[in-house]
This record gives C-alpha cells, sequence and structure tokens, in this order.
C-alpha cells in the first residue's frame, strides 16, 4: 500500500508501513492526525516515537507546511508522558533533523524519552 506525502511522494518510510499496520509496532497511542509507538531500540526506559499521519520530511518542513499539526504532534507527545506517567519527573522531545542530527527514517517524528534521568546531550 503507498501513501504519498503532503509533497506527492510515493515512496513510503518504514513509518508509514507502521501507521497503516503493515509493520508490527507496540501503540500508545493515537488519534486522527497523529500515532505514538515505541522505539524499537529504546535510549531510555520511556522512548515512544510520534507522528503525523501525514507524512513531511522533517520538523522544519512540517512547522513550514502545516503548523496546526505541529502543535498536534507535541500535545500527543504530553498525552504520551501522561499515559507514560512521567509527566511530573519530566520528559524530552527531540526531532532529529537530517544527517549531522542522525535522523534516519525522513517521516517526521518526535522522540519522547523518560522515565529515568536523561545524560546531557551534544556529544
Ligand atoms: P531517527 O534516528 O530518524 O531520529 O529515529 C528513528 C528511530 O526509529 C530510531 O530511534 C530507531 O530505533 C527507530 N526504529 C527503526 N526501525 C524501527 C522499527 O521497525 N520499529 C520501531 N518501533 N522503531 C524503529
Amino acid at each position: 500500500m503507498s501513501h504519498a506525502d503532503a509533497d506527492g511522494d510515493a515512496a513510503d518510510t518504514l513509518f508509514e508501513k507502521i501507521i497503516a499496520g503493515e509493520i508490527p509496532a507496540d501503540v500508545v497511542y493515537q488519534d486522527a492526525s497523529t500515532f505514538a509507538f515505541r522505539d524499537i531500540r529504546p535510549q531510555a526506559k520511556v522512548h515512544v516515537l510520534v507522528v503525523p499521519k501525514t507524512r513531511y520530511r522533517n520538523v522544519g518542513e512540517l512547522a513550514a507546511a502545516d503548523p496546526q499539526l505541529l502543535s498536534e504532534v507535541v500535545a500527543t507527545a504530553r498525552k504520551v508522558a501522561e499515559l507514560e506517567g512521567i509527566v511530573e519527573s519530566g520528559y524530552r522531545v527531540v526531532f532529529n533533523t537530517d544527517s549531522d542530527a542522525g535522523q534516519t527514517v525522513f517521516h517526521v517524528h518526535a522522540h519522547v524519552l523518560g522515565g529515568e534521568p536523561l545524560g546531557l546531550f551534544g556529544a
């Protein structure tokens, strides 16, 4: 099954296949516009990925094209934190953006990390 993205690119990424249920994932939450599932290689006790159901390459493209949808992705990150019980202890929301940041899947996604003290990052 193929899903054209907002730019008309028909090539699926892994995350369209996960949203479509073609690749299994541990789904934490979904609503009309967003989808949240556990990262297969968790970097913290809680590590959930939040994606818009419509594909944009990265957070900058999403922000420029559909700021309302970006707001919904961030609201879902907060919802995930509530469901995981980490609002009080705190959590991190990260959008890796293109190659120097290590983005590997080019369907914008927020990493929601927490459940334990997180180290400093940037190294
Ligand atoms: P990026 O490096 O692009 O910011 O993050 C991509 C994330 O997708 C990585 O943290 C990686 O572990 C996760 N990932 C890669 N393949 C799969 C998969 O098949 N299932 C799930 N749930 N996560 C995946």
